[in-house]
């Protein structure tokens, strides 16, 4: 089924156009990787598709329904945490609930591996552990769709791993399908069903890549290789699609 549906979407700044005309179709439960070089409107497509940005033409349909501003329908985490400064790890999880729900958030913090946290504040966290709040934050809505604007892209290698399973686990147990953009090739080889790989401003697609491979995944397998000489291929040096 077509959760997620963006049908010509364009966004023009002052200086010009930053979106020309994406397509795209995201499955329930997919998790599709948005692959593109810095300043491809990657960020700006995830802000369109959260309700963000309201100024573009073409359309996002999430079940069939126009996306006309936020939702709790769509959760986001963005490349830095964004938590409140003066809220507990509990408060900021809870912060999009109508009324509070401290099982929710227990189960939540849980889930990511932060529930001995409750009561900390963000500036006793690391940057991992404020990050997996972000993300039991945008989860505590029961969204459909969880979108990922290069979550873990400020965190060291180790710690990205552990986020990536965290990222893993919630997916398998919210089954939320989710819209990851990264710049990490290997990261998006990890965890996603399909790669969307975006040119260089403005941002089009220019070629979908598909990961057909079982989870648990392991990390650096033969095929992964392959996938990723082709994806680095598309990136820099593609010209287009293969014969
Ligand atoms: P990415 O996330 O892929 O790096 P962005 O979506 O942040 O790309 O930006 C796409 C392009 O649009 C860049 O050239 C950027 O400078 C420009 N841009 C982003 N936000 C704005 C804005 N609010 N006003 C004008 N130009 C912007
Ligand atoms: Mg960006």
């Amino acid at each position: 089924m077509v959760e997620l549906e963006l049908r010509d979407v364009t966004k023009v700044y002052d200086d010009g156009e930053a979106l020309s005309r994406i397509n795209l179709q995201v499955h329930t439960g997919e998790i599709v990787s948005l692959l593109g070089p810095s300043g491809c409107g990657k960020s700006t497509l995830l802000r369109i598709i959260a309700g963000l940005d309201r100024e573009y033409t073409g359309s996002v349909l999430l079940n069939g329904q126009a996306i006309t501003g936020p939702t709790p329908e769509v959760g986001v985490v963005f490349q830095e945490p964004r938590l409140f400064p003066w809220l507990n790890v509990g408060r900021n999880i809870g912060f999009g609930l109508k009324k509070p729900d401290s099982a929710r958030v227990a189960a939540l913090a849980k889930e990511v591996g932060l529930e001995g946290y409750l009561k900390s504040l963000p500036r006793q966290l690391s940057g991992g552990m404020a990050q997996r709040c972000a993300i039991a934050r945008a989860l505590v809505t029961q969204p459909r769709v969880l979108l990922m604007d290069e979550p873990f892209s400020a965190l060291d290698a180790f710690t990205r791993m552990r986020l990536q399973e965290v990222t893993l686990n919630v997916w398998r147990q919210v089954g939320a399908t989710v819209v990851l953009v990264t710049h990490d090739v290997d990261e998006a080889l990890y965890l996603s069903d399909r790669i969307v790989i975006i040119t260089e401003r403005p941002g089009k697609v220019k070629a979908e890549v598909r990961v057909d491979l079982p989870r648990p995944r392991e990390r650096g397998l033969a095929v992964m290789h392959q996938l990723k000489v082709e994806i680095m291929e598309r990136l820099q040096f593609g010209t287009g699609p293969k014969p």
